[in-house]
């Protein structure tokens, strides 16, 4: 750190990753200017830090915001690298990086890194539960819990890192390296920004660039992405699969345990699937990598088991809202692309009634085909992506497909939630799965799924 004191660090984008960025530059002595295109009213951290002594500028970036002085620009994970700041800097030869590589830098705890196109938060947040019930310290933090630099500032060597980290996150690292990294999966999606599935697949690559031989992978099997990286890892692997039996790694055994073998071939059976708290294929590969995971960090299975069994799922995936006039709701807003919608509707053994649409990202809804032909008996869909997916519900074969087309955040939640009642007969099951974003109606997924949810409660 003593090598940004006195020099000038720009930090791009105010949200809760810049604040705290901005607070540890400051503290250390840096001169930092955080900047924000949005304006000031829309800023309220920007009091916060100008009370400390911080600059910031909303509104726009300035021309000559990177000026010659510029040692370090961090940048909010959300910002693309097309932004006039970022492509100067870049040019001046100016160091850009995103929260996590800092954080990295001052970390004094091994860090477990956490990405994969789904499944992140679950897995993340069963590895923490895991390590706590081992009393092995972890402490939760980056897309979900704290902001990791903050969290980073504290951590001691007794401490586990336990960290989230998106595709976008990872774009911006260069020495990142954590002692345990997980890829979970990779599936098209989020590539609006990052423009092809090769960026992409290499932002999540990034997580496993620096590792060497004292650190371990974990990845799964099943994913063709994955076993690519087992030949070029430079870590000790570990594999993890539902599908085949592995002779090293954490899997699912022919009649349904989840199973840890280890090098020596050593057989230990950890839970047996159908007792897991989360439900659904992809919980099971979820519970797989977590198991893979804290038994790297050094959890035992009876703790991995316990955490197994009585965890039930973190809010907006696949959490039950209510039962009513014998129709039960879901509320799956974090399901945010194809994938995760294809699997959340997969976790249910008859056909439901499905509530989708949103942001449109470009995504190929043609995907969504084979399930709503194969688990979906009516489908409402909203957003900008509603005729989208019409148009492929259509064509799978559904006549009961229902459009929302009032622009109301709130009011279009209440209609589809209306039209999905009308809908559904008794025993049926409600779920909220948008296979998109929620930007184009909604402030976040969290707000989506809140307003379903009180939907439902008003019914
Ligand atoms: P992330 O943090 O990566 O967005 P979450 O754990 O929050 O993932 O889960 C979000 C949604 O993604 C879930 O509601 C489910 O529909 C889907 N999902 C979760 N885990 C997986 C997985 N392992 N494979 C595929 N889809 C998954």
């Amino acid at each position: 750190p003593s090598k940004y004191r006195g020099k000038k660090v720009v930090v791009l984008g105010l949200a809760r990753s810049g604040v705290a960025a901005a607070k540890f530059f400051h503290e250390i002595g840096a001169q930092v200017i955080v900047n924000d295109r949005k304006s000031r009213e829309t800023s309220p951290e920007a009091d916060e830090l100008e009370a400390l002594g911080i600059s910031v500028v909303c509104g726009g970036h300035p021309p000559d915001l990177i000026s010659g002085d510029t040692v370090l620009v961090v940048k909010n994970p959300g910002i693309p690298y097309t932004a006039p700041p970022l492509v100067q800097a870049v040019e001046q030869g100016v160091e850009v990086v995103t929260e996590v590589e800092v954080a990295y830098r001052i970390c004094k705890a091994p860090i477990i890194g956490i990405t994969g196109s789904n499944g992140k938060t679950t897995t993340t947040t069963l590895v923490g539960l895991m390590l706590e019930e081992d009393k092995l310290q972890p402490i939760v933090a980056g897309n979900i819990g704290r902001a990791l630099i903050e969290a980073a500032a504290e951590a001691s060597p007794d401490h586990w890192m336990v960290v989230e980290l998106s595709s976008f996150q990872l774009k911006g690292t260069h020495e990142f390296r954590p002692a345990i990294a997980a890829l979970l999966n990779v599936y098209e999606t989020h590539l609006d920004y990052h423009g092809s599935m090769e960026d992409y697949t290499a932002s999540k690559a990034k997580l496993f660039a620096n590792q060497t031989q004292e650190d371990k992978a974990i990845l799964n099997a099943d994913h063709p992405v994955c076993q690519s990286l087992v030949h070029t890892s430079q870590a000790q692997v570990m594999l993890f699969s539902r599908q085949k039996v592995l002779d090293h790694g954490v899997y699912l055994s022919k009649d349904g345990v989840l199973t840890y073998r280890d090098k020596d071939g050593n057989v230990q059976p950890i839970l047996p699937a159908k007792e897991l708290g989360i439900r659904g294929s992809h919980n099971i590969e979820n519970a797989l990598a977590a198991s893979a995971i804290a038994l790297c960090a050094g959890a035992s299975a009876e703790a991995i088991a316990k955490v197994l069994r009585e965890f039930r799922g973190v809010e907006h995936r696949l959490e039950f809202v209510s039962r009513h006039g014998g129709v039960s709701f879901y509320n799956d807003s974090k399901a945010t692309n194809p994938a995760a919608t294809t699997k959340s509707v997969e976790a249910f053994d008859k056909k439901i009634i499905l509530i989708a649409g949103g942001l449109d990202r470009g995504s190929d809804y043609s995907e969504l085909l084979p399930l709503l032909k194969s688990h979906v008996k009516a489908i409402v869909t909203l957003g900008e992506t509603r005729e989208k997916i019409n148009r492929v519900a259509r064509e799978a074969g559904l006549s009961a497909v229902e459009t929302v087309d009032t622009a109301n955040s709130a009011e279009a939640i209440r209609e589809a939630v209306q039209a999905a009642v009308r809908l559904a007969g008794e025993e049926d099951i409600v779920l909220l799965s948008p296979a998109c974003a929620s930007w184009d109606m909604f402030p976040s997924y969290e707000e989506r799924g809140r307003m379903f949810k009180e939907s439902v409660h008003n019914l």
